[in-house]
Parts: C-alpha cells; structure tokens; sequence
C-alpha cells in the first residue's frame, strides 16, 4: 500500500480501517526510519496520529489516540448531557470507565463498574446501607431480572477482589462486566421511555383510528370499552 492510504486503527470504528493520509513528516536518520503520519479514516472520517518507525527489524508503530478494543455505547452521550442531577454522574463515571478500558488499566475499570452498579442502584431505590440490601431491593422493585442479580453479584465480587485482594482482571471478564452493565443501564434509562413513546402512540382501546383502506362495518370485530 503506498503513503496514500494506511491501515490503522480507529477508535470511532474500533477496528483497523484503510486511512487517508492527510500529511507526512519523516524524522529518519541514518539509523532509524521514523514517520509520522496525521490519517483520517476512510470510514467514518475520524482523525488520528501514527508514528511508524524501524530501527532494523520489523515496522513498529504507535497510534494516537491509542486503538481500543470497545467501543462506548452510543447512549453514553446521552446520559452525561440530556439527564437529570442523579443520572449526570452516572454518565461521567461511565465515560471514565471506558477511558480506563482504552487505557488498559482493567483493575480501575473494573472498580469504576462497581462504583457504577452501586451509584446507579442509589440513584433508583435510595440506600438501603448496604451493597446487598441495595441489590435486594433494586431486584424487588423490578429494576433488574433474577437471572442478573446473579451476575452482577459476580461483577460486584471481582470489583471487590480488585480493590482489596489484587485481582487483575482478564480483557474478557471486564467485557462481560461492561456487557451486563450496558444492558441494564439501557434497559432502565432508554428502553422504558421508547416503551413509553410508543405508548403514547397506540391509540387508547376503545377508540376507532379512520383510514381509506379500513373494512366495512360488517367485517370489523367490535370494540368493547377497557375495563379498567
Ligand atoms: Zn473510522
């Protein structure tokens, strides 16, 4: 591939993607190869840095920003700017765990997660006093499955390991870790207003909607008021 496009990292696409180079600056010696390189990602445009030198065996490379191997869910934003005083933080705790995830510090992410299921269960049932008595009650008053109360129990232990017995956590675990958190955030933040939304455009039993492709009255079922 010549030096009008590269293959790199982006973090936007959170994959290797071709790049246009956007400018060129060689810093070789007579020892070292070393170029620098401003690159814009065919895909979706984002701007990034490499520099890619060889001193003799193989290219090595440096990107900036650094490559990640996530990518932040597109609600983040949302959370950090469109809610409420409770929600806000949740939303920069969250932008922080995945800026410590880009970091590969896995032990702080992890405790960030912790931090996260603890403030996000306050911020919906109160304190109760304890992480227990916290998880018992978001699960009582519906905010979570059973099946999940397991395994965020899980999280919640690992998050604890790493804080008080050194547990480093594998790339993998923290991944389930940001799985399961992402699917309950969004459950309770996103899918319960689209539901209500969507409520609000069913229109109430009872009531009749009128277009030119509706059956003759003889073909319709009746409508009964709710009885509720
Ligand atoms: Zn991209």
């Amino acid at each position: 591939m010549g030096d009008g496009t590269k293959q790199a990292p982006c973090i936007m696409c959170a994959r290797v993607t071709a790049h246009h180079v956007l400018a060129r600056q060689d810093r070789s010696d007579d020892d070292v190869r070393d170029v620098y390189y401003f690159l814009a990602c065919a895909g979706c445009g984002a701007v990034s840095m490499a520099d890619i030198w060889n001193a003799g065996g193989q290219d090595e490379a440096a990107y900036y920003p650094s490559p990640i191997s996530r990518k932040p869910p597109e609600w983040l934003w949302k959370l950090r700017f469109l809610f409420g005083d409770s929600e806000r933080p949740l939303g920069e705790l969250l932008h922080e765990i995945y800026e410590a995830v880009q970091g590969k510090q896995n032990r702080l992410a992890l405790m960030g997660i912790r931090a996260f299921f603890e403030q996000l269960m306050i911020a919906k049932v109160g304190d109760q006093g304890t992480f227990n008595a916290n998880l018992n009650k978001f699960l009582e008053e519906g905010f979570i499955a059973k099946i999940q109360l397991t395994a965020i129990k899980h999280i919640l232990e690992s998050g604890h390991a790493a804080i008080h017995r050194g547990y480093k956590p594998v790339e993998h675990d923290l991944s389930t870790a940001l799985n399961i958190l992402e699917a309950i955030t969004e459950t309770i933040y996103f899918h319960e207003q689209e539901a209500k939304e969507v409520a609000a455009r069913v229109p109430p039993r009872g009531s009749v909607v009128k277009s030119e492709g509706s059956l003759p009255p003889h073909l319709t079922r009746p409508t009964f008021p709710n009885p509720s």
